[in-house]
């Protein structure tokens, strides 16, 4: 008897007929006396929905209401996957966020957990019900409902597995694992038997969607097993008990996999995109202690994540120019902070571009091996393909190209580090 949390995804909610297959892989799972608690989204393209409602309604939203307006798509889903799961014989009911409560802080549209009571998730699962827990929402402590971020639900999905204690959190999705990139951009991609936690959270920080970031993050850290697979399966598919998907391990695990010729061990594991950033020029910047700070501690106040940084070398008269990329969702609050201290900061003009792409390489193998930079930079030089700015961690290099070269970029890379998968035999 195992105790189990599966999440599901948008695209797999979609629907009653949807929902009806995935009672099914519920109720198979629960079947032979398991312990399940489920996490849903709201169906597929609802957040969406509900986001445009809140513009309509007031282009400066408060973000508080906006939460309890777009909470509701993983209510609804919550409820129907419920009743379907009655419908089939297997007892179930919701827990919303606030019923469990999940706490969150305060931070509307991008909170964090802070705690789960599950007790009371506990107690119904060891009375044999199924727990129904709708994704991306919880309670502030003023009692106000939060939302945690887009793909928000796959955190809720593992801070509920860390608090039951859950032996494992199969994150269900439209694809049957993490792959060496998007295989909705790249058809050779290949799909991988494991990841670690350091490989995953780089990949979905720099724009792999298939997990949100902090679920990762708080897997690491709770020491939470993920497996990533796919509700698209027939009835006679392998069981999730036999990790037909990608686990996410410690880099001991990985190790083990290798040692036993499970995996192999590559410079690059992964390669992702991300076309949400957008880059700004400053130009004529004085060339002198502070000029940066200037302009980076107004972006850091108001919460705005600056991500590529570049100064080019000081032309004559002590002026430069500083590029850097910032969410295109804050584009233009950080246009209007700089505005307002063009003469503290002392440039001349703010150039801003949203159509640029930045293109990451992962693998912690690059701890140890030198040259993948190098590679990078060689075959997309070879494609024409011109890079803007770079930046590196340990484990990943980033560039920024125009966002219309992004999925040649992506294809030539994943061919350049040997990932493609073989050509099937004919
Ligand atoms: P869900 O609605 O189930 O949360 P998402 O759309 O958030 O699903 O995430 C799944 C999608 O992530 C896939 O359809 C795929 O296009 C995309 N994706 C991006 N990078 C990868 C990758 N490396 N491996 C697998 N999927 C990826
Ligand atoms: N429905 C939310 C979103 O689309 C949360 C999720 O699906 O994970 O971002
Ligand atoms: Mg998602």
């Amino acid at each position: 008897m195992a105790r189990i949390v599966m999440k599901f995804g948008g695209t797999s909610m979609a629907g009653t007929e949807r929902i009806r297959r995935v009672a099914n892989i519920v109720r198979k799972q629960a079947a032979g006396g398991n312990q399940v608690a489920v996490v849903v989204s709201a169906m597929a393209g609802e957040t969406d929905r509900l986001i445009n409602f809140c513009r309509e309604a007031n282009a400066l939203y408060d973000p508080a209401e906006y939460d309890v307006v777009v909470a509701s798509g993983e209510q609804v889903t919550a409820g129907l996957l419920a009743l379907t799961l009655q419908s089939i014989g297997c007892p179930a009911r919701s827990w919303l966020g606030w019923q469990l409560p999940l706490r969150t802080i305060e931070s509307h549209a991008s909170a964090r957990v802070e705690s789960i009571d599950g007790e009371g998730l506990i107690a119904a699962m060891e009375r044999g019900e199924i727990a129904v827990i709708p994704g991306f929402q919880g309670v502030s402590e003023h009692n106000r409902i939060t939302t945690m971020g887009r793909g928000g639900s796959d955190t809720s999905a593992v801070a509920v597995a860390a608090a039951v204690g859950a032996d494992r959190c199969d994150i269900y999705t439209d694809v049957d694992g993490v792959y060496t990139t998007d295989p909705r951009i790249v058809a050779k991609a290949r799909k991988l038997r494991a990841v670690t936690y350091e490989e995953m959270l780089e990949l979905a920080s720099v724009g792999a969607k298939v997990l949100q970031t902090r679920s990762v993050g708080l897997a690491m850290k709770e020491n939470v097993r993920v497996q990533v697979l796919s509700s698209f399966v027939d009835d006679d598919a392998a069981s999730a008990d036999d990790y037909p998907g990608t686990m996410i391990v410690s880099e001991e695990e990985m190790n083990a996999l290798v040692e036993k010729g499970e995996m192999e061990r590559q410079h690059v594991t992964g390669i992702a995109h991300d076309k949400n950033e957008a880059k700004i020029i400053l130009t004529r910047v004085p060339d002198r202690p502070g000029s940066v700070a200037h302009i980076f501690d107004p972006l850091a106040k108001a919460s705005i994540n600056v991500d590529m940084i570049i100064q080019n070398v000081g032309r004559d008269k002590g002026e430069t120019d500083v590029t850097f990329t910032v969410p295109q969702s804050d584009l233009a609050r950080a246009q209007a902070l700089l505005e307002d201290r063009r003469g503290e900061i002392g440039f001349n003009r703010i150039i801003t571009d949203s159509k640029i792409a930045k293109i990451s390489v992962v693998g912690v193998g690059m701890k140890s091996h030198a040259g993948v930079a190098a590679t990078m930079f060689r075959s997309l030089a070879d494609r024409g393909i011109n890079i803007q700015a770079i930046t590196t961690s340990e484990i990943k290099v980033s560039v920024m190209i125009d966002e219309d070269e992004t999925e040649l970029a992506v294809r030539v890379l994943h061919t350049a580090y040997g990932l493609d998968a073989p050509d099937e035999a004919a």
